[in-house]
């Protein structure tokens, strides 16, 4: 393990944005979940709010987003050379969907740059993409851009880019929805990355963090179950679960309070129900949850509707592990999964 200067001497180092410290350090701001390098120029955080790492591999594990001001992927020596039109592609292709083709154009072999993705950053390079720009075109239309606004921002070409990315997770166009009666969506930041939240007037109906691969399908499941058309805007109890997040990540909420609008098949809310039961800080396993539903030869039913959960942390998927304390899956990835178990335990 590489070791860190002390810790003194880096804050002092980030206060005066000293270059000298460059590459030796990163550190994380617990308020806002980004990391940055030691030269960043945003706002100072407060020394109690900040974490120093070593890597920006730590900065991931650690669940922080790289910085949008001083961009610390590509700082030198982080990014490969061999890997930067990688990036380079990811920008230029403003919401096209990028294939193997696409890859190979820029001198990569695709395996390589999805072992590489799937390394540094646990996730696939599509879903890396598909995250970084639905997330900025939905926090544009929220803050009152015009959609024209917001796909620019977001890096879309065109308003239909963006409309058809947002018809595959929702169906129904941004343009037609705002006439309907409807679910309310908002992109939540969280120390874990960005979370997607859906609610209606009956509660919360998804909470998921934005670069899960099967958040196109759960939100097409959602449409189906509540028959309605699903819109960027405001909703009391979005911003109800904003501020309940925000003190669990505090560590100063062990229950949340918002309505949950739970549907799904009579087993899958036997599950789920049972799942709701599991305390704070303690964790059970799909062999005693089988148990608990009647059957305990069901596990793998049960760790199916496990997966099937829509309301990742209000529905405490994260605390079923195998009997022998293995992790096991979680839809979220698994560095998400112990960093919540590690957090309910420090926080109970
Ligand atoms: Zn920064």
């Amino acid at each position: 393990m590489r070791m860190l200067p002390p810790i003194d001497e880096m804050y002092d180092a980030l206060l005066r944005r000293d270059d000298a410290y460059e590459g030796l350090f990163y550190f994380c701001v617990r308020t806002t979940g980004i990391f940055c390098r030691p030269t960043c120029s945003a706002r100072k955080p407060k020394r109690k709010n900040v974490i120093f790492v070593p890597n920006v591999e730590e900065a991931f594990a650690r669940g922080y987003r790289p910085c949008k001001v001083c961009r610390p992927l590509e700082s030198a020596g982080q990014i490969p050379a061999w890997a930067a039109p990688l990036f380079e592609l990811a920008e230029s292709v403003n919401g096209k969907r990028i294939v193997d083709q696409d890859i190979r154009n820029a001198g990569i072999e695709p395996t390589r740059a999805r072992r590489f993705f799937k390394q540094r950053y646990g996730m696939t390079f599509h879903a890396f993409c598909r995250a970084e720009r639905l997330g900025k075109a939905m926090a544009g239309i929220q803050n009152g851009t015009s959609i024209e606004g917001a796909v620019l921002d977001g890096g879309y070409q065109s308003a239909s880019g963006f409309r058809e990315a947002f018809a595959r997770l929702f169906g129904t166009p941004p343009a037609k929805s705002r006439e309907l009666e409807c679910l309310r969506t908002e992109i939540l930041e969280s120390p874990l990355g960005p979370m997607l939240a859906v609610a209606g007037d009956g509660g919360l109906c998804l909470l998921e963090f934005l670069d899960r691969r099967a958040i196109e399908s759960q939100c097409a499941v959602l449409q189906r179950l509540f028959n309605a058309g699903v819109a960027p805007g405001e909703h009391r109890y979005l911003i109800q679960i904003q501020e309940e997040l925000s003190e669990y990540f505090a560590g100063s909420r062990t229950e949340f309070d918002v309505p949950l609008d739970l549907r799904g098949t009579p087993f899958q809310l036997k599950v789920w129900k049972k799942l709701l039961k599991i305390p704070h800080g303690k964790t059970t396993s799909y062999a005693r949850l089988a148990q608990q539903t009647g059957n305990p030869q069901a596990r793998r039913a049960v760790g199916r509707a496990n997966g099937q959960n829509r309301l990742a942390i209000l529905v405490p998927c994260h605390r079923v592990v195998r009997s022998d304390g293995n992790l096991c899956g979680y839809g979220g990835g698994l560095w998400r999964k112990q960093w919540l178990i590690d957090h309910e335990r420090q926080h109970c």
